[in-house]
């Protein structure tokens, strides 16, 4: 990440990029979709001192920059993740692991769609629920072993 152009981009907007913003996006470049306590216990480690109300500000402060992405999985988590490349994601029921997806069904009928409502789109969000290769294996694996007993 290149931390001068962020400096930079902090200031055009009134902000500072604090040690503890910075800490946000350091980790998030090395973790992916990770919840705001997952965050908080990372930070702890260099801060001990830190409260979860300022790390929840400061990643709120960082949404509002256009920095950070806030993701829902279903599974009663606020997650994050690095604004870089547009992405979707297909999210496992069972285990919650995600693989982000380089397609995006947005199109120019939705476009058409909101304009008609006078609306201005902001952002949009697209999530894939299913279950992903181990843990489709595992349930067969665990159906077929009823029936085994069962006969
Ligand atoms: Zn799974
Ligand atoms: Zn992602
Ligand atoms: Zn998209």
């Amino acid at each position: 990440m290149n931390f001068q152009k962020l400096i930079k981009e902090f200031k055009k907007k009134g902000y500072k990029l604090t040690p503890q913003r910075r800490l946000i996006l350091e980790i998030l470049s090395k973790e992916k979709h990770i919840s705001a306590e997952e965050i908080f216990e990372r930070i702890k480690q260099s801060q001990p001192n830190v409260s979860f109300g300022t790390v929840y500000r400061n990643l709120n402060i960082l949404l509002e920059l256009g920095l950070i992405n806030q993701l829902d999985f279903k599974d009663g988590r606020t997650r994050f993740e690095l604004n870089k490349s547009h992405h979707h994601h297909l999210i496992c029921l069972d285990c919650g692991v995600a693989f982000e997806i380089q397609v995006c069904p947005f199109n120019s009928e939705i476009f058409r769609a909101a304009d008609s409502q006078d609306f201005s789109i902001e952002n949009h969000s697209f999530e894939i629920y299913g279950y992903c290769r181990n843990c489709k294996y595992n349930k067969t694996k665990k159906l077929d072993g009823k029936e085994e007993q069962q006969s």
